[in-house]
């Protein structure tokens, strides 16, 4: 008998669909130049001093001396202390070592993490949604409650109207690009105390916020310490998609035993992080490596405000791309000329992937459908900041010719 959840799992078909598309164009005009303002990866390559620290620890490997095997199961010292130091203390948040769980990524923490609780658990996500937080509670069987984030509220969602037991938060977000100040997140947290919640806060952003008011960490504010798991990334922070290393914080402060628990299950399904991408990990903390992969968020930055700048000034509703790699636009009123092959109700702009279709048959541009994220996310489509400067710049004059 198979596990009868994972037949309510919705087909992934977002990625798929966009790439049956884009083939499907491609063939009919294999001359077509097609760039893509949809790419969810990074494109810039690593850090020289992650490189250099990449080779070392590769040399190491090679003397039966410095071998290294299998590491401690919470990940090395070295790297935790990094952590604690920099992305903590040095904001004043008072974290510690042994709260620090080296991961592969923060796709398969943010995953796994919900193992620890009962199935009985209600669930609580956002729509539009990173799409794991609702699949791996689907595959165990849980309830799952959405927040909508509109226009209207601003992109922050309400608490919900009864009491859920899990709330997965995603700032800055993907995909709308929006962010949580300080005081909308405290919110949560106070909402999180009073119904003895738990929050799931992913930060695999942090990095890519400017602006002074928006926390980084969701242990600045107070209280979060009994409620909060966070989950942080190197993927975006530091180009790590193909390296792979992040990490969880689980606070001994929490009203479950959690941190004992989670130490429990990851050493028995998890074997660690790779000494390489620990070490590789370590170097983004270094003073060179903290300037080297400001420098490539601040590449990706630039295109998101050129493309902020170009779609507001083209007549696009933006949202998002001032603290994150992501934007979030709104369609736009179906072009007089083209018949609305939207049939029912009275649309106020084309449909994401109608949107979608004139995007990539008039303009050559990829973008990635908002309904994909969730119901919430219909009438939006998602833009990266992760292209050229070339690319992106050349995509902008191309949408402004044919709008
Ligand atoms: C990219 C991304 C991650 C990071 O995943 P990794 O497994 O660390 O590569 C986590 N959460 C969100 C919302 C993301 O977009």
């Amino acid at each position: 008998m198979i596990n009868e959840n994972f037949l309510k799992l919705s087909e992934s078909y977002l990625f798929t669909e966009i790439a049956r598309k884009v083939n499907a164009y491609k063939e009919e005009h294999p001359r077509a130049d097609i760039i893509s303002l949809g790419i969810g990866d990074v494109t810039q390559p690593l850090a020289p001093a992650v490189i250099e620290a990449l080779h070392k620890a590769t040399d190491e490997m090679a003397i039966a001396t410095t071998f290294r095997g299998y590491g401690p199961e919470r990940g090395y010292d070295f790297l935790r202390e990094a952590i604690v130091q920099n992305d903590f203390q040095a904001r004043g948040i008072d974290i510690e070592a042994d709260e620090v769980f080296v991961s592969d990524g923060a796709k398969s923490d943010t995953g796994n993490f919900q193992e620890l609780l009962s199935a009985e658990c209600v669930v609580a996500v956002t729509d539009p949604v990173y799409p794991v937080y609702i699949d791996a509670n689907t595959m165990a069987g849980r309830e799952i409650v959405k927040l909508p984030c509109t226009a209207e509220n601003g992109f922050v969602p309400e608490l919900p109207t009864g009491h859920v037991d899990v709330i997965y938060l995603c700032y800055p977000n993907n995909p709308t690009g929006t962010t949580l100040t300080k005081e909308q997140l405290k919110v949560w947290v106070d909402y999180a105390i009073r119904e003895n919640a738990l929050i799931f806060y992913d930060a695999a952003y942090e990095a890519y916020i400017q602006s002074e008011d928006v926390p980084h960490s969701i242990y600045e504010i107070p209280g979060a310490k009994q409620c909060a798991v966070e989950f942080h990334s190197y993927s975006k922070t530091a180009g790590f998609t193909g390296i792979r290393c992040g990490y969880t914080i689980v606070p001994k402060a929490l009203s479950l035993p959690l941190n004992k628990l989670w130490n429990r299950r990851q050493s028995t399904k998890f074997n660690g992080t790779s000494y390489l991408a620990q070490r590789a990990a370590e170097a983004i903390y270094t003073p060179e490596g903290k300037q080297q992969i400001k420098a490539t968020i601040a590449y990706y930055m630039e295109n998101a405000r050129m493309m902020r700048e170009a779609l507001t000034e083209m007549g696009f509703k933006v949202y998002g791309g001032i603290d994150a790699p992501y934007l979030w636009v709104q369609t736009p009123k179906p072009h007089p000329l083209t018949p609305s092959p939207v049939g029912e109700g009275e649309p106020s702009g084309m449909s994401s992937w109608e949107f979608f279709d004139w995007m990539l048959h008039s303009a050559h541009v990829v973008c990635t459908p908002g309904v994909g994220f969730g119901a919430q996310g219909e009438g939006y489509v998602r833009l990266t900041a992760f292209g050229t400067h070339e690319a992106t710049t050349k995509a902008l004059k191309r949408i402004e010719k044919v709008l």
